[in-house]
């Protein structure tokens, strides 16, 4: 007898989802709508991961610059997003989001579709019998208690759910080194029509950073300044500052990632304030409550998709999605040189418009389980891959495959594998207008 079985069980449903950011929304939703019974468990009290809790300002390449790739529930959720915004149609290559109203959308997604959520449920292990998962185990208010399902999908962005289930993985570069985490902030008030005036006058905030840089002024070494973004009529959500040397996997590392993250913070936004037209009244409001993660591990399944696929724009009998967001690998290290190296290779691996490659189905099948999904910026790639499909809507895409395939898997006690995916492939076209040419 398994040493949980003695737990309490806080819920049984079909389809167990743990994790409730883009890829946990993906997945939930669609194994909803599809009429599988649903349990969402997020550690943190809101919906929408990093865009939200995380305070990542922008969901970035919804389209390949031709199609809408990412079309599903994240182009729903953005829509309405977008809606409560004032903005008059989602901006699929670049859309800001304000993290409050994301948070509530995707609280009203979930709801709509019929997915039971329990917020402050942090998995914290996995019964496993043989090659299925029986349970999960969180950890709450009132101590461990078990989840009981069928499938489960691993959304926790770590591919914690099928690490704790015994899945081989890999992490980083062949030394284990991994793009770097950031905090992201949020500063109000801001006067954008201020701010506009002075960048075009050569005072944004990323030419008078760099002018910093060139002149040994800087307050930091930071080569790396991606910005801030308009998230609201007075306010500003930025994704400033590498929390160079951190693995994100190691419990010291992410302590020291929140508090070296929370200084980093003060001193970005006193440059701001003493020096970018437009923030000179603004306050640091927000640090993020979830630090925000690049990279972890890479789950390994019945495919690894890789950086050749991304070169042959590759096209798999089994695509569950297909996508375009160049390679993107953060430094993990202060080094001038490594970052004009990322640049030129975000430049010079870039699509031209309508190309995209395939994501199969295989790739979120864990090896050696028969009953798990994993989804995200964890599924199994190797890391050229992994810079690419992390964004955003790359998450969505995996996701919502998983929860549709999730609810298919039923019919054979949810087994993944068992999925007849010309099936789930009509199925996606037809229930959530996937972009699955
Ligand atoms: C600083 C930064 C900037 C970025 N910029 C962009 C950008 O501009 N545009 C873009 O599209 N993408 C961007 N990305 C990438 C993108 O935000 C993430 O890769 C993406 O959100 C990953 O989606 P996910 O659902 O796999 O994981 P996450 O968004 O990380 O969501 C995982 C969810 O699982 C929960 N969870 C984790 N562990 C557990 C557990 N043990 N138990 C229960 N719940 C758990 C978390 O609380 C979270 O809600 C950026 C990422 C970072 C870090």
């Amino acid at each position: 007898m398994s040493c949980f079985a003695s737990l309490e069980v806080l819920a049984d449903a079909d389809v167990i989802v743990c994790g409730g950011g883009p890829a946990g929304l993906g997945a939930s939703i669609a194994a909803a709508r599809n009429g599988a019974k649903v349990v969402l468990l997020e550690q943190t009290g809101a919906l929408g991961g990093m865009a939200s809790v995380g305070l990542v300002p922008s969901v970035i390449h919804m389209t390949d610059g031709k199609n809408i790739t990412a079309a599903g529930v994240c182009t729903d959720i953005l829509a309405e997003v977008c809606k409560r915004m004032n903005l008059p149609k989602i901006n699929y290559g670049w859309q800001n989001v304000n993290a409050e109203i994301f948070k509530q959308v995707c609280d009203e997604k979930a709801a709509e579709a019929g997915v039971k959520v329990y917020f402050n449920q942090k998995l914290a292990a996995v019964e496993r019998e043989g090659a299925y998962v029986k349970s999960v185990v969180v950890a709450g208010s009132k101590g461990l208690k078990r989840v009981t399902g069928k499938v489960f999908v691993d959304s926790t962005g770590d591919g914690a759910l099928s690490a704790f289930a015994g899945a081989e993985f890999e992490v980083g570069d062949k030394d284990g080194n991994t793009m770097s985490p950031s905090l992201c902030v949020q500063y109000a008030p801001v006067d954008w029509d201020e701010y506009a005036k002075g960048a075009q006058e050569g005072k944004s905030d990323r030419a008078l950073w760099k002018k910093m840089l060139d002149n040994g002024t800087a307050p930091l070494l930071e080569h790396h300044f991606v910005g801030t973004f308009k998230c609201g009529e007075r306010m500003a959500t930025g994704n400033l500052g590498h929390i160079y040397g951190t693995n994100c996997l190691n419990e010291d590392d992410i302590t020291r990632g929140y508090t070296e993250g929370r200084k980093i913070a003060v001193i970005i936004h006193k440059f701001f304030k003493e020096q970018v037209p437009g923030f000179q009244n603004s306050e640091l409001v927000n640090t993020a409550s979830l630090l925000s993660v690049r990279e972890t591990r890479r789950i390994v399944g019945d495919y690894k998709l890789c950086y050749d696929d991304y070169l042959k724009r590759s096209h798999f009998e089994d695509d569950i999605a297909r996508f375009s967001y160049p390679i993107d690998i953060h430094s993990s290290k202060v080094n001038a040189d490594e970052q004009k190296r990322v640049e030129e290779r975000l430049h010079e691996t870039r699509y031209q418009d309508g190309e995209n490659y395939g994501i199969p189905y295989r790739a979120i099948l864990p090896k050696g389980l028969e009953n798990v999904y994993i989804t995200g910026r964890s599924i199994s790639c190797d890391r050229e891959i992994q810079s690419s499909l992390r964004v955003m809507p790359g998450c969505f895409v995996t996701g919502q495959a998983a929860g549709s395939a999730a609810a298919m898997s039923l019919a054979s006690g949810g087994r993944t594998r068992s999925v007849d995916v010309a099936k789930l492939r009509a199925n996606m076209r037809e229930k959530l207008g996937a972009f699955l040419p």
